[in-house]
């Protein structure tokens, strides 16, 4: 029989590859403070249903997490809203960009999923309803550092101002939404927090450790605690196998096998079902805003531990 591939190997070796490519795509440069990320860094961790930590590279370093944090927002409005929140976004894929304001016309400013900037603005509006938005980020702060088991985690207050200085096209998304009626706070306010919790800073492992609820059933695998329930587990993993790489989703799914989260920081969230939660950081973005060496990397990973949810 042959013996169970090495965890730690694997990801020593697939980080050393990564670090020696020239292919790393470009840093995104749309939130300037961004643009000053060296593109040459690159983290893996993984941490198993176990609680067995493997880490290579830069993964103690705190990057800017951003549509990464959509996981953590759809997560605690679904605690707070259950399936009502399905009235106020889609869980399509869009086959759009990220960015795009398109889909909002034709679904009478209903964004499709929760992980597209509109679906994910839609959402902040849901988690701050009730709420001043210095509670609501409170909040959301304070869920992320209970699933990563980890206080130390902030918010870098200079992405979150640079994004919103320059974030004009978020403001079209949320304004166009405002005027169905699908937002139900101040504009200003929903997108104050969104730019906020986008920017929060986290390392690769801090990010697999919050990840792995959605690995354990939607359990903490050291304390047994319940962060959500199985099944609601079950259907984050699936919108993030559809919908979590955008236009790339299904390139996504059909190279790594996992579902999957990308943020234009370069992160990636990906969780392996009941084997592992991993995160990777590589900040050159391929052209549909994704981390080009992170999915490379996962794909790898992925492939040489057997963790393909395709079997
Ligand atoms: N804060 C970013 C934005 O709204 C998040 C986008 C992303 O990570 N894809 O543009």
């Amino acid at each position: 029989m042959p013996s169970a591939p090495n965890l730690q190997e694997a990801v020593a070796e697939i980080a050393a590859e990564m670090r020696d490519r020239p292919d790393r795509g470009d840093v995104a440069t749309y939130i300037p403070e961004l643009a000053k990320i060296d593109p040459a860094r690159f983290g893996l961790c993984v941490v198993d249903t176990t609680g067995a930590v493997a880490a290579a590279g830069d993964a103690e370093e705190p990057f800017s997490i951003q549509s990464i944090s959509k996981v953590f927002t759809l997560t605690l409005a679904l605690g707070m809203s259950g399936d009502r929140l399905w009235s106020r976004v889609g869980r399509e894929p869009s086959g759009s960009a990220f960015n795009s304001i398109v889909q909002l016309e034709h679904e009478r400013g209903v964004p499709r999923n929760p992980f597209i900037n509109a679906g994910a603005i839609a959402v902040t509006d849901v988690i701050l309803s009730g709420h001043q938005p210095r509670e609501a980020l409170g909040e959301i702060l304070r869920f992320v550092r209970f699933v990563s088991d980890d206080e130390s985690i902030t918010i870098d207050k200079a992405v979150a101002a640079s994004e919103q200085r320059t974030g004009f096209r978020n403001a079209a998304l949320a304004n166009y939404m405002k005027s169905f009626g699908v937002l139900q706070n101040p504009v200003d306010y929903t997108l104050g927090v969104y730019f906020h919790h986008c920017a929060i800073a986290m390392s690769c492992r801090q990010l697999a450790m919050a990840g792995r609820f959605l690995a354990h059933e939607g359990r903490s695998p050291t304390t047994g605690l319940s962060v959500v329930s199985p099944q609601r587990a079950r259907r984050i993993n699936a919108i993030m196998l559809t919908c979590g790489h955008y236009d790339g989703s299904g390139e996504f799914a059909y190279r790594v096998g996992l579902p999957g989260k990308s943020g234009v920081g370069g992160g990636i969230l990906a969780i392996a079902p009941g084997k592992a939660s991993i995160a990777v950081w590589s900040p050159g973005l391929d052209a549909a805003g994704n981390s080009h060496l992170g999915r490379i990397a996962l794909e790898k990973l992925s492939r040489r531990m057997g963790w393909s949810i395709f079997g």
